[in-house]
């Protein structure tokens, strides 16, 4: 039986023209999908891309925003605008919506031979920027292979002959990167932010991940931005929220 070969999401935050953009993209690349948290929050679709996740994604771990527009979280940590954002969202939620998204479970998840989580496997709110985050957290995998979110920035590590090195990813004048798995070493991968990304390329990023060839694909697509950005505005959420989506920050 060949494994599933799987399209990993993350933080998709409630920005349906993205995820509208990875789906046409990668129609045909994947037979299963996985999200790594942060399904709502600062975008202005929070009931259609709960329905989706809630009708098409296998795996889901909970990410912050989704405790904090549940309702689970005390709000006095996030900004002002990430608060708003929260606020809005939880009344926006439909009863169905409210309920999936607080029942989300918290990671580490184990799937077959890789870990899904939405921070780090210590902690699922903590943000593994830099090789030295990683070096830390690399003792604490169960697996070789784990996929992370949260921070929207799409690379991730590879940790062998006891060194940590940064893992590339498609140039602003590249749609993807492939990227080999090698023996005898271990790798946090972050497909990126669906919803916001935040690595100054404002192209939707996500990974494929066909596991008999230890093989993974991380990819970039534009999407209709200016309709995205529109909705936040009608929706009288933070200007910001609009504005970021444009700079990729
Ligand atoms: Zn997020």
């Amino acid at each position: 039986m060949p494994a599933p070969r799987y399209l990993i999401l993350s933080d998709i935050h409630a920005n349906w023209e993205a995820l509208q953009a990875v789906l046409e993209s990668a129609a045909g690349d994947y037979d299963r999908i996985l999200c790594l948290g942060d399904l709502v929050g600062y975008g202005a679709d929070p009931n259609s891309v709960t329905e989706w996740v809630r009708a098409n994604v296998a795996i889901v771990v909970r990410g912050n925003h989704d405790r904090a527009s549940a309702g689970l979280e005390d709000l006095e940590w996030f900004n002002p605008v990430a608060r708003r954002a929260a606020e809005w969202t939880h009344e926006q939620l439909t009863p169905e919506n409210l309920a999936y998204v607080s029942a989300l479970p918290k990671g580490p998840i184990a799937i077959e031979g890789f870990q899904a989580m939405h921070g780090s496997p210590l902690d699922e709110d903590e943000y593994v920027v830099a090789a030295a985050d990683a070096g830390q957290s690399f003792p604490y995998l169960e697996t070789s292979l784990a996929f992370f979110g949260h921070t929207h920035l799409q690379g991730g590590f590879q940790w062998g002959l006891n060194r940590v090195r940064t893992v590339g990813r498609p140039s602003v004048k590249q749609k993807e990167l492939p990227l080999q798995l090698e023996p005898d070493t271990a790798y946090l991968i972050n497909p990126g932010s669906v919803g916001q990304p935040r690595d100054g390329d404002p192209r939707v990023g996500y990974v494929l991940y066909h596991p008999d060839e230890r093989f993974l694909m991380y990819r970039r697509v534009s999407y209709d931005l200016t309709a995205a950005q529109a909705k936040i505005l009608r929706a009288g959420l933070p200007e910001v929220l609009a504005e970021r989506l444009a700079v990729g920050r």
